[in-house]
């Protein structure tokens, strides 16, 4: 199977393809540095993304606040983090930057303050 994508590491956007073979990744082209190629190999064996989502907040200027994953998760994981964000709720004041919750040893950021 061939899998095909626009690398999105840096403003280039190489198209590379991964050709994986019994589960395994037998070849990847068109990438152009090793960082890209690291990328595509992850996407295909094990894709993680960083989650942005928003939590309410008590006392504050504004009802919610926008939180994000300090680093990329397992795609798989998603739904798992979403039921964890879905019980969180902070006190004002919020700042943005600071880390509000951490689940499964990563960090959760506010994008905002509130
Ligand atoms: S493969 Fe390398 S050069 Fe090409 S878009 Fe990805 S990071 Fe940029």
């Amino acid at each position: 199977m061939i899998y095909r994508f626009t690398c999105i590491i840096c403003p280039l956007g190489c198209t590379i393809e991964v050709e994986v073979e019994n589960g395994k990744v037998k070849e990847v082209r068109g990438c152009t540095c090793p960082r890209g190629e690291e990328w595509a190999i992850e996407e295909v064996t094990n894709p993680k993304r960083v989650i942005m989502s928003v939590v309410p907040v008590e006392g504050g200027a504004l009802p919610t606040v926008s939180v994000k994953t300090a680093e990329p998760i397992p795609k798989e994981k998603i739904p798992e983090l979403m039921k964890f964000l879905a019980k969180i709720k902070l006190k004002a004041p919020v700042e943005a930057g600071q880390v509000v919750a951490e689940w499964q040893g990563i960090k959760i950021v506010a994008t905002r303050g509130a």
